[in-house]
């Protein structure tokens, strides 16, 4: 069963075509990497899946169903995104269930999801501060908790760990491999950073200027890139 099915997702800004006829289908339980150089549409399409953005033409569905014009929160999806803050008037904990209280998760189920993903990612700590007082790192983590608390059928990930210094975004990776192993949870990940791409994903997107240009494991992409720019952009060998 595909999670997340995106048919020909047309995206325009103005006389910009952003997207430009994306198609894609998403097992379940599959870990997508989307990568491509800056300004290639990633955001937009991620957007677009998470229904931050109306797309143009298209329709997409998460787990079989048409979620098209339906409102972010009635979509079966959790996100990290850069621009997706924190509510900076409540605490770590609440910030962390807020998205369980508004599906009305009973106090106990929310309480054991809070302490399940803080010792996750080490957070505990930090539990009754508010986003204010937290350092990049830390917030970046207690987005991350805030997605993790729920089980969506698919979780989406724009440059998670970009904010992080080197040591942290090892040790996160790392997390999130052993998450996605232990959970088999369905996960739609961008990033810029090519060894994240090829340690973590099933299989991996390239996009450039509003297109896929290929879509195949790390082993297909890097080995048998389908162009020169795949080439160049994976670092394969010549
Ligand atoms: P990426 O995430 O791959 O770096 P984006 O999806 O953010 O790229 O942007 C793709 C293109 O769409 C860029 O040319 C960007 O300027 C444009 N764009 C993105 N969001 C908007 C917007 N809200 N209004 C107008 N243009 C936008
Ligand atoms: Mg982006």
């Amino acid at each position: 069963m595909s999670a997340l099915e995106i048919h020909e997702v047309r995206k325009d800004f103005g006389n910009e075509r952003v997207l430009k006829d994306v198609s894609l289908a998403i097992e379940s339980g599959e870990f997508l990497i989307l990568v491509g150089p800056s300004g290639c549409g990633k955001s937009t399409l991620m957007n677009a899946i998470a229904g931050l953005e109306p797309v143009t033409d298209g329709r997409i569905h998460i787990a079989d169903r048409d979620v098209t014009w339906l409102t972010p929160a009635e979509r079966d999806i959790a996100m990290v995104f850069q621009s997706y803050a924190l509510y900076p008037s409540m605490t770590v904990r609440q910030n962390i269930s807020f998205g369980l209280e508004m599906r009305k998760v009973p106090r106990e189920e929310r309480e054991a999801a809070v302490e399940r993903v803080a010792d996750l990612l080490q957070i505990t700590a930090l539990l009754d501060r508010k986003p204010s007082q937290l350092s990049g790192g830390q917030r970046q983590r207690v987005a991350m908790g805030r997605a993790l608390a729920r089980e969506p059928a698919v979780y989406l990930f724009d440059e998670p760990l970009s904010n992080l210094d080197a040591k942290l975004r090892v040790d996160m990776r790392t997390e999130i491999k052993k998450l996605h192993q232990r959970l088999g949870t369905t996960i739609v990940y961008v990033t810029h950073d090519q060894i994240e791409a090829m340690t973590l994903a099933d299989r991996i997107a390239v996009m450039r200027d509003g297109h896929i240009l290929q879509l195949g494991t790390p082993d297909e992409v890097y080995n048998d890139p389908v162009d020169i720019f795949v080439a160049g952009f994976m670092g394969s060998p010549s």
